[in-house]
């Protein structure tokens, strides 16, 4: 919360270009559309990847082991780290564990009894 203007908001940098950010919603998280989609979009692309890479080693074990695919899948969140590093000066690309936990409050349910 911002408490040297005298009004009650929040400061954050936008998740795409690190612009400041003010507001009064606690949720901003982009200066503006465009942020928005290419935040997005970058997800989805790279998001495509990895689903392919992960359902491939989860259920078509012997190929994604004789195709090292874990290894693939490694290596691409390095090279898309990298990439970050680069082209984003460091921010990261992804959002907080906790906020897909809190899309998926089904992954934090436990079978009881
Ligand atoms: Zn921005």
């Amino acid at each position: 919360m911002d408490s040297t203007s005298g009004m009650v908001g929040y400061v954050a940098a936008c998740l795409t270009c690190g612009a400041a950010l003010r507001s009064s919603s606690r949720t901003i998280e982009f200066c503006q559309d465009a942020c928005r989609r290419a935040f997005n979009n970058r997800r989805a692309v790279r998001g495509a990847e990895f689903y392919d890479l992960y359902m491939a080693i989860r259920y078509d074990r012997s190929e994604a082991k004789r195709l090292k695919a874990w290894t693939k899948l490694t290596k691409l969140a390095r090279s898309y780290r990298e990439e970050d590093m680069r082209e984003r000066n460091g921010r990261k690309s992804w959002k907080p564990l906790k906020a897909v936990l809190m899309r998926h409050t089904h992954l934090n349910s436990k079978v009881i009894g």
